[in-house]
């Protein structure tokens, strides 16, 4: 039987300049699961994804992040990616004159992985994810639609099979099909490879593809309730309204909007 890793956050806390957006963060993610971070905009969710990963400009002022036993937050973000963390960003970055294959083959070396076949696997992903395989020698997201980037970003977490993926609302900028295609493919590298997936999303569409196991809701930078899939479904006709959110929210993914009271 394959080992079950563990993500723990235990009490983050973290601040953007002098503004606390994180306010006491407490998740545990094992091998295999799935869990939904659903919040309003501006709730402090690609806030939380990026102080996992690392990314700087970011101050964490209280609490810890360990995988298995290794503390995260005193390692850097390609250290973190090397312990088998993932980040699918929510604005995937572009990256002129370094194709995605280039781009494996670097993080392959900085891990010190075999990646002989890394060229079959590259082509094998794209056409399960219906990545066009004529963007394979393009820069990196460059000129890419949203689609593209966030298939190309699947690309590298199928190649890669990190041992832990954050996916940072990975169904905007996706039709319907890609969502599907995408879903599907990181159901099949939960129990394949016993992915760990923390799954952002605003709206609950994804999670119909993507079953959760467990759902906390983040608003104002704190967990404010956690339940099973059933509380995704219940979010989709209150909103966030009973959470004290007055911003117009719409739950659907249809574009149009409820406000809620
Ligand atoms: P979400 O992803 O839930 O929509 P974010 O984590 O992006 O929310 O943002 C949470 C809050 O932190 C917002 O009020 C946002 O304006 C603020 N924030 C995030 N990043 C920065 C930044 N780099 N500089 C200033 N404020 C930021
Ligand atoms: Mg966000």
């Amino acid at each position: 039987m394959s080992q079950v890793h563990v993500l723990r956050i235990e009490n983050l806390r973290a601040n953007v300049g002098q503004k606390e957006i994180l306010r006491g963060i407490d998740l545990e993610l094992k091998s295999g699961e799935v869990h939904a971070i659903m919040g309003p905009n501006g709730s402090g969710k690609s806030t939380l994804s990026h102080v996992l990963m690392g990314k700087p400009g970011y101050e964490v002022t209280g609490g810890s992040i360990h995988l298995d036993g290794t503390d995260l937050l005193s390692l850097s973000a390609w250290e973190r990616a090397q312990a088998g963390l993932f980040l699918v960003s929510q604005y995937p970055v572009e990256v002129p004159g370094v194709s995605l294959e280039e781009a494996l083959d670097a993080a392959f070396e900085t891990q010190s992985r075999d990646s002989s076949n890394l060229h079959q696997d590259v082509l094998a992903e794209a056409n399960r994810l219906g990545f066009p395989l004529e963007l394979l020698g393009r820069s990196l997201n460059v000129d890419f639609s949203g689609g593209e980037k966030k298939r190309n970003e699947m690309v590298q977490l199928a190649v890669l099979r990190p041992r832990f993926a954050v996916l940072d609302e990975i169904d905007s900028g996706l039709d319907i099909d890609a969502l599907r295609d995408v879903s599907k493919r990181v159901e099949e590298a939960t129990n394949d490879d016993q992915l760990g997936v923390l799954a952002i999303t605003h709206y609950s569409r994804l999670l119909k593809e993507l079953r959760p196991d467990r759902v906390h809701v983040l608003v104002r930078g704190e967990i404010v309730t956690s339940g099973g899939p059933e509380l995704a479904s219940q979010l989709e006709k209150t909103g966030y309204a009973e959470f004290g959110v007055e911003e117009p929210v719409a739950m659907d993914g249809t574009g149009i909007f409820r406000t809620s009271q």
